[in-house]
């Protein structure tokens, strides 16, 4: 079986060379297993964290060993009262083509609904992300304005277009010409800043927002948390979902430099992390379906094809070479 190894630590943006693709033997299955071959696999941002020494809210990656990550595969083997050959599992041991389990954090999935790769993305952990965030962070209600960096991301995406269901104002900011297109049209939010071309981001999120924002969803960080702090309303609330354009710094990051705003602005900021929300997961799957079915909610994925080039598919995700939720293939 191939698998993906860490073979360095990046030092600032990550390289193919910090990574390795090896073949090891999968030893047959005993009775309560079952084997899997890998379908799709997820890359995300947060796996940058992961491949930094010293354990995060999750362990770091060790040098030699796989990779791990959220992934879509086929039971082709099974010893298992449970899963059967052929059903459909979510699991976490992505970065590889076959993997063994005794069913400990595996998931069944059906594509009933959508494809089954759509539970890496809107039904799964990145779509879940965008809910929790405004539901049970923002505590989110109907015709706030709603700033979301990221914005034509997997969980950005997602964040836009349940504010949309709200009613809310929902302006956007991504780096490419495409993606602004996409989000003001197809996902219909109501202003696009392109931060690439705009070399005064308060200024252009001003410009959209005369009466200020409420909430701000962030992804980015930096320069975009400053932004919004500045154009906040009091009382408002930042919800910190990630710091992308931290991710890869070697010098820690100097915005926001304004964070005197939370106290004089009486801002809630508040930190979360998604895997601390599992009980309201079939809250989440109940509402996305129906959000779902209602056209309220759409998605776009982006495939790379064949396991040896998922490295180059998480690469790109600092370069923001994905529209919605990147995705690897496997074979
Ligand atoms: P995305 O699909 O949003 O991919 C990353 C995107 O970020 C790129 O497409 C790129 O778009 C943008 N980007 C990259 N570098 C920068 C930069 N320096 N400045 C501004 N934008 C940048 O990834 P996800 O949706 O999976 O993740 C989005 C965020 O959510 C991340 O910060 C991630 O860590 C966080 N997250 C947090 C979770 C939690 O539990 N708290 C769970 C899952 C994700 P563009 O072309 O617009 O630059």
């Amino acid at each position: 079986s191939k698998q993906i190894e860490l073979a360095s630590r990046p030092d600032g943006e990550p390289t193919e060379a910090n990574f390795k693709q090896t073949v090891v033997e999968i030893p047959p299955i005993a009775d309560g297993e079952f084997l899997v071959k890998n379908e799709w696999m997820s890359v995300d941002p947060y796996m940058r964290g992961r491949m930094k020494a010293g354990d995060s809210y999750v362990p770091a990656f060790s040098i030699d060993q796989p990779l791990e990550g959220g992934c879509i595969g086929k039971v082709v083997e099974s010893r298992h009262t449970s899963f059967k050959e052929g059903d459909y599992v979510l699991g976490t041991l992505g970065w590889r083509e076959y993997w063994t389990s005794t069913g400990e954090g595996v998931t069944p999935i059906s594509s009933d609904l959508a494809p089954v790769q759509a539970y890496l993305g809107v039904l799964g952990m990145t779509g879940m992300t965008a809910w929790v965030g405004l539901n049970r962070i923002a505590n989110l209600s109907n015709n706030s304005t709603v700033f979301v960096s990221a914005a034509s991301g997997a969980v950005g995406s997602v964040a836009c277009q349940i504010a949309k269901a709200k009613d809310c104002r929902v302006i956007g900011s991504a780096g490419q010409p495409s993606k602004i297109e996409w989000l003001s049209g197809k996902i219909g939010i109501d202003a696009v800043i392109n931060y690439k071309e705009t070399d005064d981001l308060t200024a252009a999120l001003r410009e959209h927002a005369p009466d200020g924002i409420d909430v701000y969803f962030d992804n980015v960080g930096g320069d975009h948390l400053e932004a919004a702090l500045e154009v906040m309303n009091d009382f408002g609330c930042c919800v910190e979902c990630g710091m992308i354009s931290t991710y890869n710094a070697t010098e820690p990051p100097a915005a926001p430099r304004n964070l005197f705003k939370v106290v004089s602005k009486r801002i809630r900021m508040q930190g979360f992390i998604v895997r601390d929300h599992m009980s309201d997961q079939e809250e989440f799957t109940r509402e996305m379906v129906s959000l779902i079915k209602s056209d309220k909610v759409v998605w776009e994925e982006s495939i790379v094809s064949g396991l040896e080039n998922a490295p180059a598919a998480f690469i790109g995700l600092f370069s923001g070479d994905n529209l919605g939720k990147q995705l690897v293939r496997i074979d």
